[in-house]
């Protein structure tokens, strides 16, 4: 329209009827659409009122902006018909929608249908360039960013792409404000529609911490903004003086006798440099410190994020900042960093201690089985915390049982490093991750087991960056080809009702949702598998991620949350394939008062319970079969 508008001439007419007319019955068609979508839109916002999506004026003129450009294409296009209809013409096949309102407007003589065309066309032409003069300036500016941001995404199966710290240079301690950031973090901030998914989604939101990650990525934009339009007022009161004291200079003023002019743009341009400064830090002031720490790092926000926005790496790069820079790290936080320091585990048991959990058992060690074909990295929940002792335990029953041939690194195992990773100490991080390459490299070791998919993730995506390219696998995903291969076989199923509770590092950051299900289904629980509503790769996070394993949670708790709906499925055992998952849903059950109800119980627990009842200690709450919840 702008084109045919300048030069009367040019207009789509010159194209081959073959393509005109189905392009523009698609415009109009699509216009019709659009003005539907818009009534929705406002019926939506003003009377629906989807959660956290409110109706601004801003939102108001977007979508005022956008149905007007919808009713003045027929406007235009419904009295231009009117016009030809007038002079004896039909209405032409290419406007199906248009031509219903020429046809009502048939009536009007040929000036008064030129009259209306010609209106409908220049409130379109004013309403376009003013809604495109407004765009930068409000929310709707994903117009611009969301599709470069979905074209540069990132692409590797890595979806958590924390990039390596040089810890060398001080100012790649983190992103303590917004220049920190890649290019790409900052265009992230362009593309955000509001659609709010990010936020619903998120647990820490859903129980009431100060996060929200929608916030979160306006945020690091408002204060880009702010930074930037006072850099760009300083710099033009600094062009302002330049070329005021060249005329002063000239006419006689110095230094030691400035003009009155001069001495006040300086004393503005002392003020704007002193407004800046005085700006707090993005990471710990606009963004607050614990909007940081809240963050479970379960990448819930990421999975829904139609425009492919990365909040949980953001989220840590300004933890970074906080632990390494301004030295801001939660108590609980330092303690558990200072035990990784001396006794290579979070929980602080000396290191002398980590081959205990194998007493009694047979269990190659990689002195012993010197080129084993999977190394079992144990983890250092599965080697010091008694609940999940068991689930160690169980799962070298499984291996035995199946004649995997394994060894486990004994005492030279330290912690793959990912709680301090996760929460921001990367220093600590890279000296944990640098060990353990040594270890596992100098072990001659090609694929590593685990049952922990923090140590998976870390092993598999971090360790890369160190010189360890290993295959990493799930002990679910080795159980599932076990049972495939029919090395495992399960013999009494003494499952009630299960369920299954995603864990996010397994599902949603390594991609592994089946093997674990496949393993349920092939123990032919005579209550058969049940899923929770929160599943796959919207499962709801345990609470224990990013760290926050060994952080107070204060207000509703995220594992007492994710309880409540392993009660709600009414099953008697929920399944789990993560140490973290496992203790977190244990102690969501004790809250509840239900733990002789529902039993938690690891994947490879079950396994060894149906290879070999009364192994596992907690077999006689899962004989009680029909015992549900409701
Ligand atoms: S990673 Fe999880 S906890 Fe963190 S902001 Fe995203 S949804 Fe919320
Ligand atoms: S899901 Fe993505 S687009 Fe939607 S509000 Fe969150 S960050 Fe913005």
């Amino acid at each position: 329209m702008l084109v045919s508008g300048l030069f009367p001439s040019v207009s789509l007419k010159l194209l081959p009827v073959f393509m005109y007319t189905p392009l523009y019955i698609l415009i109009d068609v699509m216009n019709l659409m659009v003005l539907t979508m818009i009534v929705w839109a406002v019926i939506r916002r003003t009377l629906v009122r989807p959660h956290l999506i409110p109706m601004t004026l801003d939102a108001g003129l977007i979508l005022g902006a956008i149905g007007s450009l919808m009713l003045t294409h027929f406007i235009y296009h419904g009295y231009h018909i009117a016009g030809e209809l007038s002079l004896g013409g039909s209405a032409p096949a290419a406007f199906p929608v248009s031509g219903l309102l020429g046809r009502a407007l048939a009536p009007l003589t040929a000036s008064q249908a030129a009259t209306g065309a010609a209106m409908g066309y220049w409130l379109h032409i004013l309403i376009l360039l003013t809604f495109l003069n407004y765009l930068p300036y409000s929310k709707h500016i994903h117009l611009l960013g969301a599709l470069p941001n979905i074209f540069t995404r990132n692409r590797s199966e890595r979806k958590m792409d924390l990039p390596k710290i040089n810890l060398e240079d001080e100012k790649q301690w983190g992103v303590g404000n917004f220049e920190q950031f890649s290019w790409k973090s900052l265009l992230d901030t362009y593309a955000c529609t509001e659609c709010a998914r990010c936020t619903n989604y998120c647990p820490a939101y859903a129980t009431g911490k100060n996060l929200s990650p929608m916030q979160l990525i306006h945020d690091v934009r408002y204060e880009m903004l702010d930074r930037v339009a006072l850099k760009d007022k300083i710099g033009a009161i600094e062009g302002e003086l330049a070329q005021l004291q060249g005329y002063a200079n000239s006419h006689g003023f110095d230094d030691a006798h400035p003009h009155p002019d001069v001495i006040d743009i300086k004393a503005r341009l002392l003020a704007t440099q002193q407004e800046l400064t005085d700006m707090p830090k993005m990471t710990g002031g606009r963004i607050a410190e614990d909007t940081l720490w809240s963050c479970t790092t379960c990448g819930a926000c990421q999975e829904v994020c139609p425009v492919f926005i990365e909040h949980p790496m953001k989220i840590i790069q300004m933890r970074q900042n906080l632990v390494l820079e301004q030295e801001k790290t939660p108590p609980e936080l330092q303690r558990a960093f200072r035990n990784l320091e001396r006794q290579n585990n979070p929980w602080g048991i000396g290191n002398d201690q980590r081959m205990d959990w194998a007493k009694d058992l047979d269990v190659p060690t990689i002195e012993e089985n010197a080129d084993p074909e999977y190394i079992l990295w144990i983890g250092c929940a599965g080697a010091f915390d008694t609940r999940i002792i068991k689930q160690t335990r169980a799962m070298v029953k499984v291996l035995n049982a199946a004649g995997v041939d394994y060894a486990v690194l004994g005492h030279q195992e330290g912690c793959t490093g990912d709680p301090a990773r996760r929460a921001g100490n990367e220093m600590l991080f890279q000296m944990l991750a640098e060990q353990n390459v040594e270890v596992l490299k100098s072990s001659g070791a090609k694929k590593v087991i685990t049952s922990c998919p923090h140590c998976l993730h870390t092993i598999k995506n971090d360790y890369p960056q160190f010189g360890g390219d290993f295959e990493v696998i799930h002990h679910t995903q080795l159980i599932a080809h076990l049972f495939e291969k029919k090395q495992l076989e399960a013999k009494n199923s003494t499952l009630g009702t299960v369920t299954y509770h995603d864990s996010c590092y397994l599902g949603r950051w390594n991609g592994e949702f089946d093997a674990p299900r496949a393993v349920l289904e092939a123990m032919n629980a005579p209550g058969g598998v049940k899923e929770m509503t929160r599943n796959k790769k919207h499962g709801f996070c345990c609470g224990a991620g990013g760290g926050r394993m060994f952080m107070e949670e204060h207000g509703e708790r995220v594992n007492v949350n994710r309880a409540d709906e392993v009660i709600a499925a009414d099953v008697s055992t929920v399944a789990v394939a993560c140490p973290f998952c496992n203790i977190m849903l244990t102690d969501g059950m004790k809250q509840r008062n239900v733990e002789d109800k529902v039993a938690v119980l690891d994947i490879a627990e079950i396994v060894a319970e149906s290879l070999d009842p009364g192994l596992v200690p907690v077999s006689a709450l899962m004989r009680k079969k029909n015992r549900t919840v409701s």
